[in-house]
């Protein structure tokens, strides 16, 4: 059996330890501390954000965001139907409920066109969604200048799930800028990571100063504990930004390898019929975090389950697109506005679609591993076809 090939796995570079040095020798081992605080501005400082606020995870800084943006108990709040569950489980943790937008073909994230349709219909019903989640997937920013229009005419507050997209840009301005909140993620898989972890951006460094006192379970001013807010613990540790001050310095080498790899599967399977790269959108930078493609059956002579099952057979880790949240038990009977009438983008993806090994750690062999695996799968499904 060939080695494991992992589909995102961490990357480390060994400068993360300088910083964790660092940390021990200050005798910051504690949640908050000065390579928070380094971490913080340095987040800001590469987003263009006025603030950043460093927290236990991306989940965290959504819960967040959602919590600045006033949404509670009863209220709707839009989100991007194809992406990962931490996107709208914080929804849910308000008492809230989601409604699911679907994918546009050209970005893979949410249509402008059934987000400004969801907020005509929900006008018309007086109940407006408090918030919209828009996630950037796999590394592309959505298309941001009409949904941002769409939120302000409607009074809608944006807040960006970047937690894939840090490091993409999106005419010239970082994804996860461009909502009134962004928010980053550092788990284990994302392209940077400081083992678990996350970012909350924005301009408004006083809806971030309110966000810091949540996060630290709401101390009011008093020598005592003292409590008038419902907080939580969610701070980053100061060990961790440590690792993430490391990381960070490497991103934009992490991003080129991503799309370096991204490169050569679409070079090297291009002559595959059947095959179709997520498209990068114009006047975009996307970080490829993860390589996506559909494959059409009836071209390519299998099916991305017999795709998947070839790849996991050579101890190749791959995965199917998200499942969009739609089709989720947790979210049946939630109200789902797809891309056309009859036709939903977002479940199209997700029957087609999957994510092929794209860490920045992985070796030109072991790509070429993974393009000759997809090769004689696909040679062979074309056989059975055409025989
Ligand atoms: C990873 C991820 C999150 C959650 O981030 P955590 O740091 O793991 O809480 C949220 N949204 C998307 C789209 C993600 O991929």
């Amino acid at each position: 059996m060939q080695p494991r090939i992992l589909l995102s796995p961490p990357h480390i570079s060994g400068r993360e330890q300088t910083y964790v040095e660092e940390a021990f020798q200050s005798g910051w081992i504690a949640p908050i501390g000065p390579q928070v605080d380094a971490f913080e501005r340095e987040m800001a400082a590469y987003t263009g954000s006025k603030g950043a606020l460093a927290l236990s995870s991306g989940t965290a800084a959504i819960h967040l965001a959602l919590r600045l943006a006033g949404v509670s108990q009863g209220d709707y709040v839009i989100c991007s139907t194809l992406t990962f569950v931490a996107s709208a489980n914080p929804i849910l943790y308000l008492g809230a409920t989601p409604v699911f937008i679907d994918s546009e073909p050209e970005t893979w994230n949410m249509c402008p066109r059934a987000f400004q349709r969801a907020c005509r219909e929900w006008a018309y019903k007086g109940r407006l969604p408090k918030a919209a989640i828009v996630v950037n997937l796999y590394g592309q920013s959505a298309d941001m200048e009409p949904i941002v229009e769409i939120a302000n005419h409607y009074g809608i507050t944006l807040i960006e799930d970047a937690a894939e997209s840090l490091g993409a840009f999106y005419h010239g301005k970082a994804s996860g800028t461009w909502g009134k909140f962004g928010i980053y993620s550092f788990n284990g898989n994302k392209i940077i990571t400081t083992s678990g972890g996350g970012m909350l951006v924005s301009d408004d460094t006083d809806a971030l100063e309110q966000a810091r006192f949540w996060s630290t379970q709401a101390r009011d001013t008093a020598p005592h504990y003292q409590h008038s807010e419902m907080g939580y613990n969610y701070r980053l540790s100061n060990l961790l930004a440590a690792i993430g001050r490391g990381q960070l310095e490497l991103l934009e080498e992490r991003v080129e390898r991503r799309r370096q790899i991204s490169q050569t599967y679409m070079d090297r399977l291009a002559s595959i019929p059947g095959l179709q790269f997520m498209p990068e959108a114009p006047n975009c930078r996307s970080t490829r975090w993860l390589s996506a493609l559909t494959i059409d059956e009836e071209v390519a002579g299998v099916n991305a389950n017999q795709l998947l099952a070839s790849l996991e057979h050579n101890n190749i880790e791959a995965r199917p697109v998200w499942k969009p949240l739609h089709r989720q038990p947790l979210f049946a009977n939630s109200t789902y506005y797809p891309y056309l009438k009859e036709y939903s983008v977002a479940d199209q993806l997700f029957s087609n679609g999957i994510c092929l090994p794209s860490g920045s750690s992985l070796s030109d062999e072991d790509l070429g591993r993974v393009v000759d695996t997809i090769e004689t799968c696909i040679q062979n499904g074309r056989t059975v076809l055409n025989s």
